[in-house]
């Protein structure tokens, strides 16, 4: 089960696992009352494992949720930037930023583990942003991109679907040439994230409607989620997905 939370954030729910991505409680300074509560998010925090965190800024990284998932004894990925001046950085995990390779992240005390890829994305030139594919322990695969933004990191994401089986990809909407991030990924299905970002300026705060024209040609089935709405993900037998390549 996936939910979509305010903005680029998800949880994921199998059977064994709960995966948060790009958690925030949206206190934003352009929209200082819109956001969550602190009560809201513990509650989502205690029912999550670990949380992938794609990079520095205020909608995709929340001191608070990390720190919160921390005392938890939960495990926070981030790039090497985040936070990188505070306390809070000592505790984080910073799995290597490298294209295609398996690492493992322990979580539920060791119990289990899952698989992650971090992609070595970067929004722009200089920011880093961790496009982050974790595998469950059922073989399921989402991918999350956080902002990626930037036309040379295609090198590597032209090919993910080349090395990994990627079932649910959930790019930021606006990322340039959607159409490409997909083929790369080349997911079983696309859940966007960051439509109408109340933190950024009218320009900035792209329309669910212009994520539906982007994709409406898309090979790839699309689930345009609004805020706090669930998708129930079935993946493909293995004969649906021998058929369908
Ligand atoms: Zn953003």
């Amino acid at each position: 089960m996936i939910w979509k939370i305010y903005n680029h954030g998800f949880v994921v729910r199998t059977a064994t696992v709960t995966i948060g991505f790009d958690l925030t409680r949206a206190r934003l300074r352009k929209a200082p009352d819109f956001g969550l509560t602190d009560h809201v998010l513990t509650r989502i925090i205690q029912q999550c494992d670990a949380l992938f965190i794609s990079h520095r800024h205020e909608d995709h990284a929340d001191e608070w949720v990390a720190q919160t998932f921390i005392d938890h004894d939960k495990p926070v990925v981030a790039p090497p930037d985040v936070w990188a001046d505070q306390p809070v950085h000592r505790k984080i995990t910073h799995l290597k930023r490298e294209a295609h390779s398996l690492q493992s992240l322990p979580i539920q005390n060791g119990k289990r583990s899952l698989k992650v890829v971090v992609y070595p994305g970067h929004q722009g030139n200089e920011i880093l942003c961790n496009n982050s594919l974790v595998f469950t322990p059922e073989g399921m695969s989402f991918a999350q991109t956080g902002d990626q933004s930037n036309g040379d990191d295609f090198t590597w994401s032209d090919h993910v679907g080349e090395h990994h089986r990627v079932d649910v990809l959930m790019p930021n909407c606006w990322t340039p040439d959607i159409d490409r991030t997909a083929k790369g990924f080349d997911p079983e299905l696309i859940i966007t994230g960051h439509e109408n970002e109340l933190g950024h300026t009218p320009d900035h705060r792209e329309p669910f409607w212009l994520t539906y024209a982007k994709l409406e040609q898309s090979p790839y089935p699309l689930v345009l989620m609004g805020w706090g709405e669930s998708f129930h993900y079935l993946p493909p037998t293995e004969v649906e997905t021998r058929r369908n390549r």
